[in-house]
């Protein structure tokens, strides 16, 4: 390990390249881990030793933070010539170690930030691949631009959630926001670069694929003019079957861009049920009376630097799962049950997020199971540490039942398919993933451990 970030030092330092050693890593830690958090709110997560679950501490040799894409070609190209393999991380919200390495190299690319041109007339703008999506709406936002599609949590970098799908509340009619992607600029495992587009395969299977081929140097993204907030009814329905049926109807109206499903959980008192907002955007800064009935629902862009890590007691592990439908409604029932029969729904927030989606045939690793549309359900336990192993065998357990009923799991979840599980949710597209897997990093080096 020494060895490693010795070399490493040995050309990043003289090169300009920011490099954090093992030994500095101890001063990005939060501090005693005193403050419990039963709803954490999201972060940026800087210490490189863990990532949001904090189920897994690994330790690296060093963190490279190139700021350019330049640097970043040059980290690669020199991480190839000696065959060390390196995980990249953006902002760290995954839950199941895919950004961590103990004893190796991590890229890091919260340095890789900002805006590099924006095309307001075209309706395009293109960022590096570790902006955070606040950033993004930071500069877009103002003249009243948007991507069609923000992930709820906007502390997280563009090309982490490029490389998961990210669904947000107008998912029901715009789909993931890999959708809005029009171009990516890849630095590929040999430290070559390359621009590639909606025909080219590299960018189709990069697109929700774990960063298994290439690092989201750049991303080019479509905007629509849009008021920031949004003008929303609070509805309520008594099963999934009912909420299901009722997304499909108010998206075929194409009316209510705004569609955000909460699965809330059953207590003492109370039945569980799922709250669906449905409404339009708006300005909520005009001041105009809100019609009865509907809520004004604004939606401000966080700071990430306001924004703490905060100290946790319990750990997070996390599993975003995408059931076909209609076939996968008895899936979710069982799933429902066993989270409350093993008292993990305990550990739950009030509520969960749940939504539909249509199928994007475009992208063939991302978790879209077969059917044209699909259910998906956030499941985020805090959990005590005494509690870990068994909360853990609870969401493999789901996470399998999941893969037998044609479903998918988002691949930054704490749970994440390997091996034949991995080719079962990847289907007629593993093949070709594999295939550019192996022609693009021959030796296995970038984000180790899913495919290689
Ligand atoms: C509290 C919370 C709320 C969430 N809400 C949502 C939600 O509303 N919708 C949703 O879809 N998901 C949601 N997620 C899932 C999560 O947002 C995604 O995992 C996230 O988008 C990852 O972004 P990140 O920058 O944190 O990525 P990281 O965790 O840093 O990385 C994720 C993966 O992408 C790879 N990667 C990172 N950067 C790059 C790059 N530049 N190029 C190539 N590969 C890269 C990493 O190696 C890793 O495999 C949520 C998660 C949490 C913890």
């Amino acid at each position: 390990v020494a060895a490693l970030a010795e070399w490493v030092d040995g050309w990043a330092r003289p090169g300009g390249i920011p490099v954090v050693g093992a030994a500095e890593l101890g001063g990005w830690t939060p501090g005693p881990r005193t403050q419990r958090i039963i709803r954490p709110t999201p972060v940026v997560n800087l210490d490189a030793r863990t990532d949001y679950g904090r189920i897994h501490h690994r330790t690296p040799a060093c963190v490279l933070e190139p700021r350019t894409e330049a640097e970043l070609a040059a980290c690669v190209r020199r991480l190839a010539e000696a065959r060390v393999p390196f995980a990249v991380r953006g902002a760290g919200n995954s839950s199941g170690g895919q950004v961590l390495s103990e004893g190796g190299v991590v890229i890091a690319t919260r340095r890789l930030r900002g805006v590099v041109a924006d095309d307001p007339a075209g309706e395009r703008i293109q960022v590096r691949g570790g902006t955070l999506w606040s950033e993004v709406m930071r500069h877009l936002g103002p003249q009243g631009r948007r991507p069609p599609v923000l992930i709820g949590n906007q502390l997280t970098s563009v090309g982490g959630t490029l490389s998961s799908g990210g669904v947000g509340g107008t998912s029901l009619l715009h789909g993931m926001q890999i959708a809005c992607v029009t171009g990516l600029t890849l630095v590929l495992p040999t430290g070559d670069t390359v621009e590639v587009g909606p025909d080219d395969d590299l960018f189709r299977y990069t697109l929700g694929g774990a960063g298994q081929l290439g690092i989201v140097a750049r991303a080019e993204l479509a905007t629509v003019r849009r008021p920031p907030d949004f003008l929303v009814r609070l509805c309520a329905w008594a099963t999934v079957r009912d909420f299901v049926e009722a997304a499909i109807r108010i998206r075929e109206t194409e009316r209510f861009e705004v569609f955000a499903g909460r699965f809330v959980h059953d207590t003492p008192e109370r039945v569980a049920y799922i709250q669906g907002r449905v409404g339009v955007f708006c300005d909520g800064s005009r001041g105009a009376p809100v019609p009865a009935g509907a809520q004004l629902w604004d939606q401000p862009i966080p700071d990430e630097d306001a924004a703490p890590e905060p100290a946790r007691e319990t750990l997070s592990p996390s599993l975003l799962l995408f059931l076909p439908l209609p076939d996968g409604i008895p899936v979710w029932d069982a799933v429902v049950e066993e989270l409350r029969g093993t008292g993990v729904m305990g550990y739950m927030a009030t509520s969960s997020p749940v939504g539909v989606l249509r199928r994007d045939g475009r992208f063939p690793v991302a978790p879209f199971p077969a059917s044209d549309d699909c259910l998906f359900f956030g499941i985020r336990p805090e959990v005590p540490p005494a509690e870990l192993e068994r909360v853990m065998a609870v969401l493999r357990g789901i996470a399998a039942r999941v893969l037998d009923a044609g479903g998918k799991l988002e691949l930054t979840s704490t749970v994440r398919p390997q091996g034949e599980a991995l080719d079962r949710q990847l289907g007629a597209a593993a093949g070709r993933f594999r295939a550019l897997k192996a022609q693009v990093d021959p030796h296995g080096l970038l984000n180790p451990g899913l495919l290689s």
